[in-house]
C-alpha cells in the first residue's frame, strides 16, 4: 500500500494546504497529515488547535489521518512505516529550503526516506499561513484563503 506523510506546521492550514491533500488523496492509497510540535517556534496555534481544524477540513476525505508528531520526521516515519514524504512547492524561494530538507532526510535515513514535491495550484501560490495570521491579527479579511471552521478560529484568536 503506498503511504505518504504530509508534514508541516500549518498554523494555520490554508486552501493551499487543502489543495495539496486532495491531490495527495487521489493518488496514495493513505495520507497522514502530521502537525510537527515544533517547540523552537512560537505558533499562533497550539497543535491540538491545529490538528482538530486539520480533521474537520479533511473529515470528507476517508484516506486521510491528522495527527501530530514531534522529534525528528525520519524517526516518526520510521514508526508509521511509511517512506515518502510529500512536501509543496510555490515559488522559487521554497526551493533551497526544500531541497536541503529534502536531502538532509534522505542522508540521515540511510537514503531510505523520499521526498516527493507537488507543485501549488496557481490559485494558491501566493498563499502562506504567515500570511493569513498577518492579515487575520489586524482583522484583514481572510475567508479567500482558509475555510469557514478556520476563520472562526482566527476570529475567536484575535477578538
Ligand atoms: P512548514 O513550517 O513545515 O514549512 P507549512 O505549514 O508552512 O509548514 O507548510 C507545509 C507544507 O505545505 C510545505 O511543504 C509548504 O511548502 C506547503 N505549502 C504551504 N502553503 C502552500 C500553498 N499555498 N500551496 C502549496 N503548498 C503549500
Amino acid at each position: 500500500m503506498a503511504s505518504i506523510i504530509y508534514p508541516g506546521s500549518f498554523d494555520p492550514v490554508t486552501f493551499g494546504h487543502i489543495d495539496i491533500i486532495k491531490r495527495a488523496s487521489r493518488n496514495y492509497d493513505l495520507v497522514y497529515v502530521s502537525v510537527l510540535d515544533n517547540n523552537q517556534k512560537t505558533p499562533l496555534f497550539t497543535v491540538e488547535e491545529r490538528v482538530k481544524m486539520l480533521q474537520d477540513v479533511t473529515k470528507d476525505f476517508d484516506n486521510v489521518i491528522v495527527e501530530s508528531f514531534s522529534g525528528l520526521l525520519i524517526d516518526y516515519a520510521k514508526k508509521k512505516k511509511v517512506h515518502m514524504v510529500l512536501r509543496g512547492l510555490r515559488a522559487l524561494t521554497d526551493f533551497e529550503y526544500e531541497l536541503h530538507m529534502a536531502q538532509t532526510n534522505s542522508i540521515i535515513s540511510g537514503g531510505t526516506l523520499e521526498t516527493v514535491f507537488m507543485s501549488t495550484d496557481m490559485e494558491y501560490s501566493y498563499l502562506s499561513s504567515s500570511t493569513v495570521r498577518e492579515v487575520a491579527r489586524y482583522h484583514g479579511d481572510v475567508s479567500k484563503f482558509v475555510p469557514d471552521s478556520v476563520l472562526k478560529c482566527l476570529n475567536d484568536k484575535f477578538r
